[in-house]
């Protein structure tokens, strides 16, 4: 903080209103059409998302750079795939000589790319009807990691299923079951399915077993 200013809260303000504007829309009474990117992360986090959600807290301006291309919509009209009556929609990056591109950012450089990202440039794969893919990570000092990928059928078919379950338990309005994973420490609905708030009143020990009060002498 400085002078009487909370910069923080400026700039916690100022990411949140972006990061809203750069969302993706999910119009939460059409259960029939069910976004990417409500399948490849936590259903039941998709699910408060829609029935009763909590703004998320954003930590940096790298983490706006996908919604931020995607808006720019760099040749990647968003898409959509029918499966029997229900649509799945999704949008990638960019799409260059017919070759899917993603752009996450990343805390450090990794290894092998994260599932759901891998899920969803899969997915994209089989919406816009392309072979090849690419998932780039960008870290905060600009370093960049790349992966490659063909797309692959049983993948796409598990991205079916959770679009069913999905869309089942909207109907029904029957939360999904949890899903732990790293992405839970990160969660704004951890509380829900983790820590009970605690309904606590003070009591006292001493009183309760007819001692007097613990911690005083007489
Ligand atoms: S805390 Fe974990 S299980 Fe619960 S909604 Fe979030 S991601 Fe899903």
């Amino acid at each position: 903080m400085m002078g009487d200013r909370d910069y923080r809260a400026l700039i916690q303000s100022a990411l949140g209103s972006i990061g809203k504007e750069l969302q993706i829309n999910v119009d939460s009474q059409n259960v029939q059409t069910i976004h990417l990117q409500e399948v490849v992360q936590c259903l039941r986090r998709s699910y408060f998302d829609r029935i009763d959600p909590v703004e998320i807290e954003r930590r940096g301006f790298n983490e706006l750079l996908s919604g931020l291309l995607r808006k720019l919509e760099y040749g990647s009209d968003p898409k959509e795939f029918d499966i029997d009556d229900i649509k799945l929609k999704g949008q990638t990056d960019m799409l260059v000589d017919d070759v899917i591109m993603l752009f996450r950012s990343a805390q450090n450089e990794l290894e092998n790319p994260l599932s759901n990202d891998v899920l969803y440039l899969n997915a994209c794969l089989w919406i816009y009807d392309k072979t090849e893919g690419i998932i780039i990570y960008i870290t905060g000092d600009k370093k960049e990691t790349t992966f490659s990928l063909t797309r692959n059928k049983k993948m796409f078919e598990e991205v079916i299923r959770r679009v069913r379950v999905l869309n089942n338990l909207l109907k029904e309005q029957k939360a999904p079951i949890l899903e732990p994973s790293t992405e839970c420490s990160e969660c704004q609905y951890y509380e829900r399915c983790f820590v009970k708030k605690k309904n606590s009143k003070q009591v006292d020990i001493g009183e309760m077993l007819g001692i007097g009060k613990l911690g005083h002498k007489d």
